[in-house]
């Protein structure tokens, strides 16, 4: 026995039998030791529980079992646990009945660490030291030898060879349960769900059943005074079921964790923890237990272990129960986003609920205007406010969301998502910032019944139904129909087809020449987009501008055609048509876009184009739009050198005086009206009615459409010089374009 060993340094502790109440608690708190003595002689039983009996070590009370055949001590060895020591007589029924049980010990029963001390009655039985290394014994004394003393000393030295055998197997056991509890952990995806299950695997770990919970802090942890200030996210044993707080108070003596939200560290006190957690975003945890026994210091060292796992997983789970808001909530208004609503409208769509469930989108009217006119501050208010009164009339039994700036949706069973029930949300006025907001809202509904798509097509289809709904009328409402999916999803793969036709240059620009009728000398071009699709088809650009205009792709084409029909403007100058002029239609996109003035200077600059010699096409229905504002681009565009013409002119509502502020130079009567020019009985009165107009304001005037040549007589017969159709020229490549003006210049020269 080496000197570290020494017995004199564990000092004899008796329990005091007086007190045996206290010891049987002592007992149930702090397990003994268990020595299990093997011996034929009931003499060496007797003895040696006389000389052990009373004595404590490492704090712990010890107990004995008897076995007095290697057959009986099989047999109880194979049933009880948690053997720290046996005390073996080598010589039994046989000279090696005790080995014979050693080897059975460790290799049939596999209880290796169980620590053997071998006796003997006579000296020269000792085994072979290869034997007492392979069978891990710890020691081997005849028994004269063992004094009470020695035989103390003995067994402490052995038990506590035990303890750290058993702290290394447990700590083992312990750090493998770790490492999977916290795999386990990990996957836990609710606050919680993963409190349920860490106290489930605390249980586990201490391998005891816990009164215990997991609970967070209503306000400041540092004044934790007030009795309902833990609020538990789970529970079990005795706390779990309780119905009230009061019950909880009753069950709980807070003060552990007091001490431990005050000193910050995980806090003991015998059979009672309270370990403290805080996450990144500094809320407060604490997980409380206590159990029937001690928490010794090994298990202490090991929750340690697995706390540090916790503390990763409390941001975890608080990590992904944000990213969880953050991705299904919208943060100004706390409803459900879009995302959310596509997951919710899934299930619906799978449910027994589909056939009566309706999606609406409701827009509020007007909500830009609102924004930039009383400010985004004011804008958001009203967005709450909107959002509080759409859940007080629909929350408790639809799903509500909103999916963009000002759009939310209701969905829900069909007698409730309706368009009376959801305009009567507005009827009344909205108080935000003590001012009263009077809204209007354009809403697009949905059937679910015998619906065929996923969500997102069910949205999709919502918002054509909406759109349909604001091209009616503001504050309308339309029910979705297959046959406006059809036309949409059309116009969306024309869009599709359009953008790639522009990448890969399919687009390109005809001119139409415009002519003077009385010496039907050719003054100039209109440029006209054309689009030839892979199979040759031209698709009408009355078709694709609108797609064009409506995906913002106008501007980038509209640019195009600008410098192609600069370029184009200033060939035919070089060619020696020196007063050509150009006409290009600019849509409103266009034209409303910021940076429009500049790419019609650069256009300027860049082709070096005779600025008074090209003219931008608007249409009527623009020039009606915010005269003041038009009035000012217009004189900006014109200081730049272009001139304007009014195209499709008389099909808008322009007043006169408008037209006048305007100070456009050129109205372009429509074509609509150049047809009515037929017979006596149809002699386009409108057509001369503009002729006079424009007259009257000293603005030109050319007449697009001109078919005929009965029309071109009448035009010119009403003060109508100029015109443009197919009784002239159709719009023509560039090659042609050059071919007709020589041709016609000859032709017109040659008069
Ligand atoms: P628009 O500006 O009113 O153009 C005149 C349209 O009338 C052209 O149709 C032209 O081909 C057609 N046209 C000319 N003479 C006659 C005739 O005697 N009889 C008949 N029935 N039609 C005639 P197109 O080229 O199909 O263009 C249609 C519309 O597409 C244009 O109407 C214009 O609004 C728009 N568009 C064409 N090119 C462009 C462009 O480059 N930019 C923009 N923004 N819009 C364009
Ligand atoms: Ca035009
Ligand atoms: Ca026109």
């Amino acid at each position: 026995m080496s000197e570290t060993n020494r017995p004199s340094e564990e000092p004899l502790v008796f329990v005091d039998e007086a007190n045996s109440d206290s010891t049987f608690a002592m007992q149930l708190m702090r397990p003994s030791w268990r020595i299990m003595i093997i011996d034929d002689d009931p003499d060496v039983h007797s003895a040696t529980m006389f000389a052990l009996g009373n004595l404590e070590i490492q704090h712990r009370p010890l107990s004995f079992l008897h076995a007095h055949s290697a057959a009986e001590a099989r047999d109880i060895l194979s049933k009880e646990a948690d053997i720290a020591v046996i005390l073996l007589d080598v010589v039994m029924e046989q000279q090696d009945a005790g080995l014979n049980l050693v080897n059975y010990v460790r290799k049939n029963l596999g209880l290796n660490d169980v620590r053997i001390i071998l006796r003997t009655g006579q000296p020269g039985y000792a085994p072979e030291i290869d034997a007492i290394r392979d069978f891990d014994i710890n020691d081997y004394k005849t028994k004269s030898e063992l004094t009470r003393t020695k035989l103390y000393t003995a067994v402490t030295s052995a038990i506590r060879s035990y303890e750290q055998i058993c702290a290394i197997t447990a700590n083992q056991r312990g750090l493998e349960f770790i490492v999977s509890a916290s795999n386990e952990l990990m996957s836990q995806n609710g606050l919680s769900h993963f409190c349920e299950c860490v106290l489930s695997q605390m249980s586990t770990l201490l391998e005891r059943p816990l009164d215990a919970f997991v609970c967070t802090f209503k306000g400041d942890v540092l004044s934790f005074t007030e009795e309902n200030h833990i609020h538990c996210l789970a529970t079990s044993g005795m706390f779990s079921n309780l119905n009230d707080q009061n019950q909880f108070n009753e069950k709980l003596d807070q003060a552990i964790i007091h001490t431990a939200l005050r000193e910050g560290n995980h806090t003991y006190e015998g059979n009672r923890a309270a370990l403290i957690f805080s996450d990144n975003a500094l809320n407060h945890f604490c997980i409380f237990f206590q159990t029937n026994t001690v928490i010794n210091a090994l298990e202490q060292r090991l929750i340690g272990v697995f706390c540090s796992n916790i503390t990763v997983g409390f941001n975890n789970v608080s990590l992904t129960s944000s990213l969880h808001r953050y991705a299904y909530f919208d943060p100004l208004t706390g409803l459900a986003n879009r995302l959310k609503l596509l997951q919710t409208l899934n299930e619906t769509l799978l449910s027994a609920s589909k056939d009566r469930s309706v999606l609406s989108l409701i827009d509020i009217d007007h909500f830009a205007e609102t924004n930039d006119a009383l400010g985004h501050q004011f804008g958001d208010a009203l967005l709450c406010a909107v959002a509080k009164r759409l859940n007080a009339n629909f929350g408790s039994s639809c799903h509500i969301a909103r999916v963009g700036g000002d759009t939310f949706s209701v969905l829900g069973h069909e007698n409730q998502v309706s368009p009376t029930n959801i305009t009567a949300i507005f009827s009344e006025p909205f108080e935000v910032e003590k001012q009263e907001v009077q809204l209007t809202s354009t809403i697009g509904l949905i059937r679910l019944e015998n619906y065929q798509g996923g969500s997102a097509e069910v949205l999709k289809d919502t918002n054509i139904a909406l759109k349909r709904a604001k091209s009616l009328q503001r504050s309308s409402y339309s029910y979705f129909t297959l046959d406006m999916g059809v036309e949409i999803r059309e116009r969306v793969r024309m869009m599709h087809a359009l953008r790639a036709a522009f990448e890969n240059e399919k687009l390109f620009v005809v001119y139409q020449p415009q002519v003077d009728m009385r010496d039907q000398k050719a003054v100039g071009a209109e440029a006209l987009l054309r689009w030839k699709t892979g199979d040759g088809e031209f698709v009408p650009p009355d078709q694709f501008i609108p797609i064009a205009e409506y995906s913002g792709l106008i501007i980038d084409i509209g640019e195009w055609v600008l410098r192609s029909a600069c370029f184009e403007l200033v060939h035919l100058h070089k060619l020696g048509f020196t007063e050509f002029k150009m006409a290009v239609n600019v849509s409103q996109a266009q034209f409303n876009h910021p940076l429009f003035l500049q790419s019609l200077e650069r256009a300027l600059r860049d082709t070096k184009a005779p600025a008074h010699c090209l003219e931008l096409e608007i249409t009527e229905s623009m020039a009606m739009t915010d005269p003041n504002v038009l009035i000012e681009s217009l004189s900006h565009i014109k200081k730049l050198g272009p001139q304007i013409s009014i195209d499709d002119f008389g099909t808008g509502f322009s007043s006169l005086s408008h037209l006048q502020k305007l100070n456009v130079d050129k109205l372009k009567i429509d074509r609509a009206f150049v047809n009515e020019i037929r017979d006596a009985n149809s002699d386009g009165s409108i057509a001369k009615m503009i002729i006079q107009l424009s007259q009257s304001l000293n603005i030109s005037v050319i007449a697009e459409g001109v078919e005929t040549e009965q029309q071109a007589k009448t035009l010119l017969q009403y003060g109508c010089h100029l015109a443009q159709g197919y009784f002239y020229a159709k719009p023509k490549t560039l090659g042609d374009l050059h071919e007709w003006l020589h041709l016609n210049s000859v032709a017109t020269n040659s008069i």
